[in-house]
């Protein structure tokens, strides 16, 4: 039985007086029956996180990390600095990265390969846009993303990441992808890492995200094959945050 998981992704959002309060506020309210949780903060903002959550049980991690382990690459940071703010997850492969910073499905498969270097999980983010899925290639679209990471990475790593379906139409819209939708597509995912691994498949948590809130969590978390959730919006309210976490 897979516990659930739900990270908070607070995308270019924050700042040291307001991350100060959202997190006491999402320390003050978790109680033991809530899902396994993590907030996914802004670079200059995770030594902030570690002092604040440090010893409490919720994780914290990054939204991006570099494919490189160091040297002169002006403006990114590496999996070893993410590992020194002891960070657990990094998110690889976000549709924004994909889209605004043209990151390609070998550029994330190499950056997944460099969270699991330092001992990061990655949280391989995957998701087709709405012309996509009019065009029937949302499997194939899905498939291809996940599939690239697949190959760079070893069959004993299938067990170390954190898969994503966030549905690019879904993300920021208040458009949600029915509970039926989103299970095809995480069953296809499963499917595709038991290709990999047959037995760590199974354990391995696939995240659904895209304009998921309280009040439609439950119906999500429900289904066989989803195992948490990717917050934006909702995950920047602590009391939003947490009505997800206990909404299972
Ligand atoms: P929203 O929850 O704001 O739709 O964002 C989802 C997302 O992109 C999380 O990574």
């Amino acid at each position: 039985m897979r516990r659930k998981l739900v990270i908070g992704n607070w995308k270019m959002n924050g700042s040291r007086a307001g991350n100060a309060e959202l997190l006491a506020g999402i320390a003050a309210g978790l109680t033991a029956s809530g899902a396994a949780c993590a907030v996914c903060a802004p670079a200059p903002y995770l030594a902030q996180c570690q002092a604040a959550l440090q010893g409490s049980a919720i994780a914290w991690g990054a939204q991006d990390v570099s494919a490189h382990a160091a040297g002169a690459y002006t403006g990114e940071v590496s999996a070893a600095m993410l590992a020194d703010f002891a960070c657990r997850y990094v998110l690889v492969g976000h549709s924004e990265r994909r889209a605004y910073h043209h990151e390609s499905s070998e550029l994330v498969a190499k950056k997944a390969v460099a969270a699991l270097a330092a001992g990061l999980t990655p949280v391989v983010c995957v998701g087709e846009t709405l012309a996509e899925r009019e065009a029937g290639q949302t499997n194939a679209v899905v498939r291809e993303q996940l599939g690239a990471v697949l190959e760079a990475i070893s069959a004993g790593d299938v067990a170390k990441i954190v898969v994503a379906y966030e549905p690019v139409w879904a993300i920021g819209t208040g458009k949600t992808a029915t509970p039926q939708m989103a299970q095809d597509v995480h069953q296809v995912l499963r499917a595709q890492l038991a290709e990999k691994d047959g037995q760590a498949a199974a354990g391995v948590h696939i995240l659904y995200g895209g304009s998921m809130k309280p009040d439609n969590a439950k119906e999500l978390l429900s289904m066989p094959d989803i195992d948490g959730g990717l917050i934006g919006g909702a995950a920047l309210k602590a009391a939003d945050f947490l009505a997800i976490i206990h909404a299972h």
